[in-house]
């Protein structure tokens, strides 16, 4: 293949942007910001999980503390019904008076029972109230800086997005410098290497930093400037400059 020396040169520049482009991207992927954003977002969905469940769990109190209460109440309305059926007279046998002083003081102490669970409850309530209470501090405290990590991230990605359209914009005019079959084989071997090209530099390859032979440097100078020559050892396009003091 011959291609112009000066196109040729626009290899390097090109393969330097495509370096370019490929650490833009890698440090796209591996930005520390990015697990950063990702590692608080998850606390943050797991600590909102707990926090319905603790709430869940407290609603539930909340429904046997009525039920409870309901009880209390509905006892506490038999034994003032007894009460009055006792304080008003109307009862005068020895034997029914007796039976109606038993189910009173039998359903004060069914009242008292249910009062403590009532009390047991709130008690449980308080706890699962104060569990809500730390668990959805911990989230919001999470959450902004959840928010705080991924305005971070997503500033960094926007330098890193300018930088990328920067270097593709360089690179598409460096493109409009070479020959479409030369681009090709570059495209070819930069997909099989990572770099299609490198620079000569005395009788080292840049690419692949092997010393070629004397026979390989000797047919490389007997070479016309304008023919493509490629590295023997990695096959990469080998770009003779100047500075290759050929
Ligand atoms: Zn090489």
């Amino acid at each position: 293949m011959k291609a112009a020396p000066a196109a040729q040169k626009r290899l390097l520049d090109l393969a330097e942007l495509d370096s370019a482009a490929d650490r833009l991207a890698h440090r796209r992927r591996t930005l520390p910001e990015l697990a950063e954003a990702d590692e608080l977002s998850t606390r943050v969905a797991r600590l909102a999980t707990q926090v319905i469940t603790a709430e869940t769990e407290a609603a539930d109190l909340a429904r046997e503390q009525a039920k409870a209460e309901a009880d209390v109440d509905s006892v506490r309305v038999r034994a003032e019904r007894d009460q009055k059926r006792l304080d008003s007279g109307q009862v005068s046998s020895p034997r029914d008076l007796a039976g109606l002083q038993s189910e009173i003081a039998s359903l004060g102490r069914r009242q008292s029972d249910l009062e403590e669970v009532v009390l047991e409850i709130m008690e449980r309530r308080e706890t699962a109230d104060a569990q809500i209470s730390r668990l959805v501090a911990e989230r919001d405290e999470l959450a902004t800086a959840r928010d705080a990590a991924e305005s971070r991230r997503d500033a960094v990605l926007a330098e890193i997005d300018k930088e990328s359209a920067e270097v593709k914009g360089r690179r598409a005019e460096v493109v409009s410098d070479i020959p479409a079959d030369l681009l090709a084989l570059y495209g070819k071997l930069r997909e099989q290497f990572g770099v299609g090209a490198a620079m000569l530099q005395g009788t080292r390859c840049l690419g692949c930093r092997t010393s070629l032979s004397i026979a390989e440097i000797n047919r490389i100078k007997a070479a016309s400037h304008d023919e493509v020559v490629r590295c023997e050892e990695c096959r990469r396009i080998l770009v003779r400059t100047p500075e290759s003091g050929l």
